[in-house]
């Protein structure tokens, strides 16, 4: 019997954001005030990640006067240069950066001759620290050529809810899942790339677990996978044995399981708390994932587990 270790790990669950703006780039509230929101929503840590961009002054917020009681926050930036297929600026999320970490030569939101390639921005902040992901892919129009080029992220935004209110592009899964098949080991994060100037917080976040919620405890946790992403549903456990599969949640109306190729399959039913499910469908695919829907529609999803 197979557990990933999100679930099997010492600690509890932090809830926290990883992808938010502030009045340091484009926006609408100050650090303080953002801070303030996602800690009186109940979250125990946020990652401010403004536009890492020269007509911004390339910032990486100091949030540490922003850390209270029960509540922490990580230093990061969104981090932009080289262009993607469709010729557009690259989006890549970084977080646990340090504060000085040297700008790129990204003097805005166009792409500039000579300047570092996307991976080799991502190499740089992982080798700073940083966790990494690949952010929006769908509002990005990435194709899967750009998102295998960036070999140094270890995730890829599965869903982004400020792409979901504002545009209707908020999906990940489709380019993750053909990076999986790959044998690409990434992990996948939910956020919301907030700016506060539509309906674009508070709608999709991740659970770490971790023996405490320190900036280092939460970014160690974040790089091992040990952990998950949610709309509203929590997912408790997941027992993955040779020919079927358990996940414990709170209720539930469906879980779906995903792996290599066309293997997917789901059960309903109403408020389900323990879910199995067979899984002579999935023959020898080398992954699976999770994904559980509760009556209102909200999705939480598993990293992948390899088997
Ligand atoms: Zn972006
Ligand atoms: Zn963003």
């Amino acid at each position: 019997m197979l557990r990933p270790t999100a679930f099997s790990a010492a600690g509890r669950f932090w809830r926290g954001n990883l992808h938010t703006h502030s009045t340091r780039s484009d926006g609408v509230l100050p650090p303080a005030e953002v801070c303030r929101r996602y800690r009186a929503e109940g979250y125990d840590f946020l990652a401010l990640t403004d536009h890492f961009v020269g007509c911004y002054d390339y910032p990486i917020v100091d949030t540490l006067p922003f850390r209270a009681e029960g509540f922490t926050t990580i230093l990061g930036a969104e981090l932009h240069s080289g262009a993607m297929a469709n010729g557009e600026l690259w989006h890549i999320l970084a977080v646990g950066l340090p504060a000085d970490f040297a700008p790129s030569d990204s003097p805005d939101f166009h792409p500039k001759p000579g300047q570092e390639t996307a991976q080799e921005l991502a190499a740089r902040a992982v080798a700073a620290g940083a966790f990494v992901a690949i952010a929006h892919p769908q509002w990005s129009g990435l194709t899967l050529a750009d998102a295998r080029a960036v070999t140094a992220a270890h995730a890829v935004e599965i869903y982004n809810h400020g792409c979901a209110m504002g545009c209707d592009r908020p999906d990940g899964a489709a380019i993750a899942d053909l990076l999986l098949t790959e044998g690409r080991r990434l992990t996948m994060i939910a956020t919301d790339d907030a700016h506060f100037h539509e309906p674009d917080h508070f709608g999709g976040w991740v659970m770490v677990k971790a023996p405490e919620s320190t900036p280092e405890a939460l970014l160690a946790a974040l790089k091992a996978g040990e952990f998950y992403s949610s709309q509203g549903p929590e997912l408790r456990d997941i027992r993955l044995h040779d020919d079927r599969i358990e996940v414990d949640s709170s209720a539930v109306a469906a879980m779906i399981v995903q792996g290599q190729g066309t293997a997917a399959r789901a059960v309903h039913g109403s408020s389900m708390t323990t879910s199995e499910m067979d899984l002579s469908r999935f023959g020898t695919s080398p992954w699976l994932r999770v994904t559980l829907m509760d009556a209102a529609g909200k999705k939480a999803w598993s990293n992948p587990i390899w088997r």
